[in-house]
């Protein structure tokens, strides 16, 4: 696939999936049409040799892969489908000072400011009884922006520009409406309603979150840059999922995309959950074959690098400041916050050497802490070789995170170009 048409779908994929639920949803719908045949895990599995196959958990995590006739060993390509946002609380609803405003919890490491006087919008998924009492759930997206988190005006806060701190539970309310009649499950009903289910007798719970409605798009002189909400890590998600629809099922290759990052992946549908390995076992039931296939594969965990920021070069090693459009970053860390050891580098950057594709080095400066992947967790989990790679991205973890234009259709080509 060219440049341009990875990154127009890239574009399409970023604005499509507001949540994790809406990023598995789409990305089983790519499978889907690139001819993979979709699994259950409550169901018995019959693989069938040069077929292809895709299964979910939890509707917010997903594990794609192909099924040769050899496959000793396999690349694995590993992200997450979550970010940090602002979350509804179970009873979100407050009226107060003349507006209806919901309650939120901050999901994850969420740089706050950017988020306030955004036009935002709701999705997530939400589960109900149904008229025949069964309990049953459903992806909505609100889509119109509804919902903004005003800022208190310079003049009422004079440390604005100097020592603002923000509280989470007080700060950060989006305000809904003037008009108090609003009820909550009537709305979740509407919304229900809107994309077909109308045997709603109940609506019970819920995990929606907030979402900036500003569409991704290309910046900069020569759009070298993509601006988007969750480019960390939809980014390294499409690229893999791209990677691995566009290869001949021959390859043994497969993908994983888990929920919970964010918040340090221990759950059912996180990396630190059975998913992978449970899918692992079930295309390998024979335990010797099993492990023999996991000490011969690799994983590459793709997940955001901070490149150095033009304005705050001090925050990064000066030997190992990557920049944007100048290549695959790979981490480094010798507390192992990073899986990535000399022999994993060194495969891949023998691919990237062949395929003449540039590389770049992330080290964390030794005086300031580092942040982690699902590397490390998968690493530890399956015991399978791993190196983490990423993508330089500015503002990570804010409402609109910055990246290159060059740099994830770059990592498309190693990964499709990889042999393990
Ligand atoms: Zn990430």
């Amino acid at each position: 696939m060219n440049k341009q048409d990875f990154n127009e779908g890239l574009l399409g994929f970023l604005d499509a999936s507001p949540t994790p639920f809406h990023a598995t949803q789409n990305m089983a719908m790519m499978f889907e049409n690139a001819g993979f045949i979709k699994l259950e895990e409550v169901d018995k599995w019959e693989l069938q040799e040069g077929q292809k196959y895709y299964v979910t958990r939890n509707d917010s995590s997903i594990i794609a892969f192909t099924y040769p006739k050899i496959r000793a060993k396999y690349l694995m390509v590993g992200a997450h489908t979550d970010s940090p946002n602002l979350k509804l609380k179970p009873n979100p609803v407050i009226k107060e000072h003349g507006v209806v405003k919901f309650g939120v919890e901050s999901y994850g490491g969420l740089l706050l400011n950017p988020w306030f006087d955004r036009d935002l919008s709701l999705a997530g998924r939400v589960s109900y009884l149904s008229h025949d009492n069964s309990v049953e759930s459903a992806l909505i997206n609100v889509e119109k922006p509804i919902t903004v988190v005003p800022s208190l005006a310079i003049h009422l806060d004079d440390k604005a520009n100097k020592d603002k701190t923000i509280n989470k539970q007080t700060d950060m309310c989006p305000i809904l409406t003037t008009n108090e009649a609003f009820e909550f499950d009537e709305f979740i009903k509407w919304q229900l309603d809107k994309i077909g289910i109308r045997d709603v007798k109940e609506v019970y719970a819920h995990e929606l979150s907030f979402y900036d409605t500003q569409k991704a798009s290309f910046i900069g002189l020569h759009n070298d840059f993509i601006s988007s909400a969750r480019l960390d890590n939809l980014l390294s998600c499409y690229t893999a999922m791209v990677s691995i629809c566009s290869l001949h099922v021959d390859k043994a290759m497969l993908f994983v995309a888990t929920d919970h990052e964010e918040v340090g992946s221990e759950s059912t549908s996180g990396a630190g959950g059975s998913f992978l390995e449970n899918t692992l076992h079930r295309i390998f039931d024979d335990y010797e074959e099993y492990t023999q296939m996991v000490r011969s594969s690799l994983m590459i965990s793709a997940d955001n690098a901070h490149a150095i920021h033009p304005n705050f070069p001090s925050k990064h090693d000066a030997h190992h400041a990557p920049y944007i459009n100048k290549g695959v970053v790979l981490k480094v860390n010798a507390n192992q916050r990073y899986a990535s050891n000399s022999t994993t580098i060194s495969k891949f950057m023998n691919v990237a050497s062949l395929l003449n594709e540039p590389l770049q080095n992330f080290v964390t400066r030794s005086d300031m802490g580092c942040g982690s992947t699902i590397g490390p967790i998968t690493a530890t989990r399956i015991g399978i070789d791993t190196i983490d790679v990423g993508l330089p991205t500015l503002a990570m973890h804010s409402i609109r995170e910055l990246a290159g234009s060059e740099d994830a259709h770059s990592l498309y080509k190693i990964l499709v170009g990889f042999q393990v």
